[in-house]
């Protein structure tokens, strides 16, 4: 078999060796059917039981109470950022209140644009997206019909610690690239999505944890595929579900339960394994530089720069070279990034600190 390096990708990203392992023994036959997972019927006994299992770990894992639906759908997270302001903002008369932090979340406004009035709560653009806002930026309407926010942006790789103070109004939330990376308190959230292909899975199938309320609002006359109270009522098998990313999510939260042992302990490693890289960048004495402010630091995506951007070319060449691949920074930040999500082994992030204390004492001046 072909050697398996460090994938530092973004997303798609690093899957749990032990759940992959776990697909490849059962590819060709699911125990106790005969069928490969690529083969089975959403319809069948085994497929309602792999989603069942899919929604009860989910829950366990994030303590989701009994008033929020679970929903398994397609279109990635950036279908959610058009059908949620379907949904709650179009015809409902009140703007919606968004803070853009972010790449992600200014995507999610000019989507939004589309259905409804928008208000700009917070903008970090002039920091080039270095950081979270505090509370006392946020400019938020009380009658607003909700609340919008990007837990983590990607690129940027900065993320909230907790969750703004909204009042009364409905919090929605785009988890996509911290999704299961720490216990949070969902039921300060109307509602949760996030795409599978960074931390829960494969790409395929997109992750929507919305409140009863929320569905009780929403309009009934949206075509079906579009209306979160149809795909709910339906159990996300309205139509044929990415059946294949289901089960790899399945077998992702598995081993979250089973080998990590749950949330707490899985945030625990996420932040050393982060501390790890943020102190090489600090201590470099200016070799690499942060893009994002101590405070907001991501846990999952780690954006530096070379100081001598002449240097980025030989890093990423050599890093790759020794097996460390996928660190080329997104072209709006430019440098390195390192997405270090839940199944990067510590053992992965091990490597890349010691590789860049190495290049930077092969190319100290
Ligand atoms: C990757 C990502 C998206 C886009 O997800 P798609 O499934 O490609 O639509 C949206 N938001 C965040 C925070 C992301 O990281």
């Amino acid at each position: 078999m072909e050697k398996r390096v460090y994938n530092f990708s973004p997303g798609p990203a690093v899957l749990p060796l032990p759940a992959m392992e776990e697909a490849q023994r059962d590819l060709l036959a699911l125990p106790g059917t005969g069928i490969s997972i690529l083969e089975i019927s959403h319809r069948s006994k085994k497929f309602e039981q792999i989603l069942a299992q899919c929604e009860s770990n989910l829950r366990t894992l994030l303590g989701i109470p009994d008033n929020y639906r679970i929903l398994f759908l397609q279109g990635g997270a950036m279908l959610q950022f058009a059908m949620l302001p379907m949904s709650f903002l179009r015809n409902t008369g009140k703007p919606a209140d968004y803070i853009v932090s972010g790449t992600w979340s200014k995507k999610a406004v000019d989507e939004a644009k589309t259905q409804g009035t928008v208000q700009i709560a917070y903008d970090g653009k002039a920091g080039n997206y270095n950081r979270v806002p505090k509370q006392s930026e946020l400019k938020l309407d009380p009658n607003a019909a909700y609340a919008y926010m990007t837990s983590n942006e990607t690129i940027q790789g900065v993320q909230f610690t907790d969750e703004p103070d909204v009042g009364n109004v409905p919090l929605i939330c785009d988890s996509s690239s911290d999704f299961l990376s720490r216990p949070i308190p969902v039921s300060k959230y109307a509602m949760i999505f996030a795409c599978a292909q960074k931390n829960a899975g494969p790409s395929g199938v997109t992750l929507v944890i919305v409140r009863d309320d929320m569905l009780a609002k929403a309009p009934k006359d949206l075509p079906s595929m579009l209306n979160y109270p149809v795909l709910a009522e339906n159990k996300s098998l309205l139509n044929t579900p990415p059946t294949f990313s289901i089960y790899m999510v399945k077998l992702v939260t598995d081993w979250l339960l089973r080998d990590i042992g749950g949330l707490d302990k899985m945030y625990e490693i996420n932040r050393r394994k982060s501390k790890m890289l943020y102190d090489a960048v600090d201590g470099s004495g200016g070799f690499y530089l942060p893009h994002a402010e101590p405070a907001s630091r991501s846990i999952m995506n780690v954006p530096f720069k070379l100081a001598d951007t002449a240097l980025e070319e030989p890093f990423n060449k050599e890093a790759a070279a020794v097996g460390l691949v996928e660190l080329k920074g997104h072209r709006s930040v430019g440098g390195c990034r390192a997405s270090i999500y839940n199944a990067m082994p510590e053992a992965g992030v091990k490597a890349l600190r010691d590789f860049m204390l190495d290049f930077a004492k092969k190319h100290a001046k």
